[in-house]
């Protein structure tokens, strides 16, 4: 028998009714209202008094399997009474206290480092690379403002001080004004204010040596939050702030073995937090899955469970493939132990992820590969016209990615390639970096998934990288170049 929640009160829409329809559940216990449509409503009607599939499907004129979906889908949403519910509804106060926990300051919070055998860490050796994105910023507000009243540029001449508002100079006669020195783009009906790029993409304050202008004339605490940010990444959670890397720097290799004990950072990123670098909150509860939830200290409990399981010597993979293991048996203790009802049984989406890790070549479907090919091949020459060279070789290394995880490029015993023991340290800061707090940013099923598609185009480019230096060795310069490639590339892969 499945009933709905009992303090669960089902409605008319008071947003709708002027329509003459529409259905919500009001959910006080949760804080939500959740809209319905006409059949959603006459199945919660049923439920109300309690009510078994056979009898709903009669009463609803569906099959069995489709009763089955529909109940499913209302547990997700914990309006079911039950285990699942009580669980959930148990930790809205978690949720509500971490609510007034981010009233606090960031910068006020204690700060979580990466952990692990040899965590990954990063000292900039000024590349430059970063200066090069597709979009330089967000700026912050006081980022703006400094920025329009400084005058750099000496790199061509001496500089005009003194002139009211600042000006980069690109040649005799050819200036830019402090409005051009911005660039905004509109995003969800927003307006981000970012450092404008050439016609190369590069910033216009970056020298031909590839050095920041702002950086060499008025020192490094003159550039914009969001550059002196690159290539940390901040999340809040109950714990504080965690710190965790972009993997994305050119010179990732040199910059992990210049990098010192990440405490010794600890004023320079709360000044950034101070100065308004963004952290974005996980979301509470922690779900498995939706429909599965766990508390923060089980999360924490088995995220340093995920941990544990790194092996002596770094082998992202069975790293990888022992969290996906671990993760699918939480999920199934939990789907069993929070079940409304035999018809209902919610697992994490994990299914595939220890075949992929395994033969990289089953990740995609080959006509998807060859759309995607021939996709990221246009698109690249379409930079290159426009004389964005970066970001062109950028797109024409991830065709060279896809192309190689569809042959199956992999490190032995999967592959054919061996690889050095820096470049196998560098594929297991993917694991090490992105699941401690990245993979928890939504559901952790979701995480794992990113995660385990992104380690295996890393490690498929690596391979690439090294066949066409004719090695059958992958080292450190292959995994910092197929790192940069994946972790800029982001949107393109989750589109893959
Ligand atoms: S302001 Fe300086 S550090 Fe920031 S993107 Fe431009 S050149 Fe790079």
């Amino acid at each position: 028998m499945y009933r709905l929640r009992s303090d669960v009160r089902l409605e008319r829409d008071p947003a709708a009714a002027a329509g003459g329809g529409g259905w919500r559940a009001v959910d006080p216990a949760l804080a939500r209202a959740i809209k319905l449509g006409d059949s959603d409503a006459r199945l919660l009607q049923a439920l109300a008094g309690g009510a078994t599939p056979a009898t709903l499907a009669r009463q609803l004129r569906q099959t069995p399997e489709e009763i089955h979906t529909r109940l499913a889908a209302l547990a997700r949403l914990y309006l079911l009474q039950g285990k699942r519910a009580q669980l959930r509804v148990a930790l809205q106060a978690e949720r509500t206290g971490f609510a007034k926990q981010l009233l606090q300051p960031a910068q006020a919070e204690p700060l979580e480092w990466l952990t692990g055998a040899d965590p990954p860490r990063h000292a900039c050796q000024g590349t430059g690379t970063c200066c090069g994105a597709t979009f330089l910023g967000p700026l912050t507000d006081a980022d703006a403002a400094r920025v329009r009243k400084l005058t750099f540029g000496t790199r061509l001449g001496p500089a005009q001080h003194g002139q009211a508002a600042a000006v980069l100079r690109l040649g005799v006669g050819e200036a830019i004004g402090p409005e051009q020195i911005l660039e905004s783009v509109h995003r969800d009906g927003r307006e981000y204010l970012g450092m404008a790029r050439g016609q190369d993409e590069h910033c216009l304050a970056q020298g031909q040596d590839l050095l920041c202008d702002i950086h060499r004339e008025h020192g490094s605490a003159a550039k914009p939050v969001a550059c002196r940010l690159f290539p940390l990444r901040f999340y809040r959670s109950p714990l504080g702030i965690h710190v965790s890397l972009l993997l994305a720097c050119d010179g990732y290799q040199r910059a992990r073995a210049a990098a010192g004990a990440w405490p010794e950072r600890e004023p320079e990123i709360r000044a950034l937090l101070q100065e308004g670098a963004p952290a974005p909150r996980l979301t509470l509860p922690f779900e498995l899955t939706p429909g599965l939830p766990l508390s923060s200290v089980e999360w924490w409990q088995l995220r340093s469970e995920f941990q544990a399981a790194e092996p002596q010597q770094a082998d992202a993979h069975a790293w990888l493939l022992a969290i996906v293991e671990r993760a699918h048996l939480e999920g199934q203790r939990r789907s069993a132990a929070l079940a409304e009802g035999s018809e209902i049984d919610i697992l994490p989406r994990l299914e595939g992820l220890a075949q992929a890790l395994a033969q990289p070549q089953t990740t995609l479907a080959p006509q998807r590969t060859a759309e995607c090919a021939d996709q990221l091949d246009q698109r690249s020459h379409d930079l290159l016209r426009r004389g964005a060279r970066h970001d062109a070789e950028r797109l024409a290394d991830l065709r060279l990615a896809v192309l190689a995880l569809q042959d199956g490029l992999a490190l032995a015993p999967r592959g054919n390639f061996s690889a050095t023991a820096e470049a196998l340290r560098q594929l297991s800061d993917v694991v090490a970096n992105d699941v401690q707090a990245h993979i928890a940013l939504g559901h952790l099923d979701a995480g794992l998934r990113t995660l385990t598609r992104r380690l295996l185009v890393v490690e498929a480019l690596a391979c690439s990288l090294a066949r066409r230096a004719g090695r059958a060795e992958v080292a450190a310069p292959d995994t910092t170049r197929a790192l940069h490639v994946v972790y800029r590339s982001e949107p393109d892969i989750a589109a893959l």
